[in-house]
């Protein structure tokens, strides 16, 4: 390389050429019917949706449209194999189904990673190296756990709840939909579960490999559909306990809904994560901290480090650094193995950080976004970065659920500790400093479920995750995530 070249790639101009996996991994079917007690229903025989690549706005399958009568019929079956089978089964069994479906998660992962990347429009990166090992690493830890239950703190002899309804969002399809049934199984439970509308397809192989698996007929039933299938299942008198990840307006209703039965409930809702820079903060990594606390998967996570704050100090100098690093995101193809930011899962959701994005410039925040070419079909934002935010602001305070970073500044620990916990929400927060006493006073004094130290966007099934607030109620992941799949 010339010294020219080098100079060049330095500032971040090297190209890249297309390092495309094949689409054809997936074995994707034309159609496919409702996971009920152990067998696939005739596609035929269901009212059908379409699923879409986000990244070219083709069609990749349809799906059935579960009904009442559908979501009638998967609790029951989920009821008789707990009341025959799964319930009566001792927990060293059941650990063995488990076991078996998280190395076959991982035998599957190449096929997985490239079907949840068609559905949703993440990077191949993101679902082959997170999504898919992390879904298996949730199966094997909590198949550890099926044989111990008497020892997780919950008494001497905890029981399971019975029926579990389980309804997920579109941000992690097959991670959420390992962070549901993994802890539910393994404590006893029976599940029916309800993958979001717009990324069905990894639940529905998922419903193969548990075929494969030998699980019990009907000890996990997907019903595919819309908001009113998920209704339909929290309206079901058969259920137990309803575990809900999604948003909080959605989440509210089921609250209300749920209110005046005997289920049990556990809500993961949104988040505006504030992710806190000190001065003495180690400032390569943490400027890679703030990119992937906010760019990672689009932005569509609930614990997203959407809002940045910067202590003044650096704040210039942290901003410019930002935005560099924002021009030398690859934003494209989600199957080219290069690519940084992928698609925008839906056209809703497209139109909703156009919206707030809208109301930023409105409101009078400083708006930069990369300057990158986007695709012309399919749904994409550009990664964008807004300063001169102030508290009020709705883009500091509004969930946008998209590539779409606020900075704000502090000049005080007291007054960034204020700052942070001025939100309704209480999911995630970070706080990058080199001084640890500094990072505890701030940790202990942030109202949220999770505090990453000089890091971000970290998950490990050994980790309780959850909300305070209007973040919602209830953990998974670790030991903790078994109580909610518990009668204790
Ligand atoms: P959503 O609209 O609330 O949908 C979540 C799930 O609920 C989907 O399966 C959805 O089906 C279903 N649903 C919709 N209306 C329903 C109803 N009336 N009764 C029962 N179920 C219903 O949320 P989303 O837009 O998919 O996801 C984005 C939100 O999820 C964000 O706010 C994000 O913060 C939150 N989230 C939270 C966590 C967490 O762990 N805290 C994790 C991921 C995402 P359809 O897909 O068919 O509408
Ligand atoms: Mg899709």
């Amino acid at each position: 390389m010339t010294d020219q070249g080098l100079v060049s790639s330095q500032l971040g101009s090297l190209h890249y050429e297309p390092a495309l996996e094949s689409s054809s991994l997936a074995r994707l079917k034309p159609s496919y019917g409702l996971f009920i007690d152990g067998s696939f229903s005739d596609p035929g025989q269901h009212e059908n949706l379409v699923t879409l690549n986000p990244a070219t706005g083709e069609t990749l399958a349809t799906v059935a449209q579960g009904s009442v009568d559908d979501v009638d019929r998967a609790v029951k079956a989920a009821r008789r194999a707990y009341e025959n089978v799964w319930g009566k089964m001792s927990g060293a069994q059941r650990s063995k189904y488990l076991f078996r479906i998280a190395r076959i998660i991982q035998e599957r992962a190449r096929e997985l990673a490239v079907v949840e990347t068609l559905d949703n429009g993440k990077p191949i990166r993101e679902s082959r190296d997170i999504d898919i090992p992390l879904a298996a690493a949730y199966f094997f830890y909590y198949a550890g756990w099926a044989d111990k239950l008497e020892h997780a703190g919950f008494g001497p002899d905890p029981q399971p709840v019975g029926v579990a309804g389980q309804i997920i969002p579109w941000n992690f399809p097959l991670l959420m939909a390992a962070w549901k049934l993994a802890p539910a199984l393994a404590a006893g439970n029976t599940c029916v579960l309800k993958p979001a509308e717009t990324t069905p397809l990894s639940a529905l192989i998922l419903a193969e490999i548990l075929q494969q698996a030998g699980l019990p007929e009907g000890v996990v039933n997907i019903v595919t559909g819309d908001g009113s299938t998920g209704s339909a299942l929290v309206e079901h008198p058969g259920v137990d306990k309803i575990a809900f990840t999604g948003s909080t307006d959605v989440g509210r209703l089921i609250q209300q809904r749920v209110a005046s039965t005997p289920k049990r409930l556990t809500l993961e809702l949104g988040g505006k994560g504030a992710n806190i820079v000190f001065e003495d903060a180690p400032i390569d990594e943490m400027i890679e901290g703030i990119i992937d606390g906010i760019f990672f998967n689009q932005g569509h996570v609930c614990c997203a480090g959407s809002r940045l704050l910067v202590q003044e100090s650096v704040a210039e100098e942290v901003l410019r650094r930002l935005v560099r690093r924002v021009e030398q995101l690859r934003v494209g193809d989600p199957l080219d193995k290069n690519t940084d930011v992928g698609a925008i899962n839906s056209a809703e959701q497209l139109s909703r950080i156009e919206e707030l994005v809208a109301v930023g410039e409105g409101e009078g925040a400083t708006r930069y976004s990369s300057s990158c070419a986007l695709p012309s079909k399919g749904f994409w934002f550009a990664p964008t970065v807004f300063s001169n935010v102030a508290q009020s602001h709705r883009i500091a305070r509004d969930e946008i659920f998209g590539p779409v970073l606020s900075v704000l500044t502090f000049r005080t620990p007291e007054e960034v500790v204020a700052k942070a916990n001025n939100t309704k929400y209480g999911l995630a927060c970070g706080v990058w400093s080199e001084k640890g006493s500094r990072t505890l006073w701030v940790a202990e004094r942030l109202r949220a479920g999770v505090i990453w130290a000089n890091t971000y966007n970290r998950f490990d099934p050994t980790s309780p995750f959850g909300g305070m607030r209007e973040s919602g109620f209830g953990r998974e992941g670790g030991r903790h995530g078994l109580e909610a799949y518990l009668n204790v």
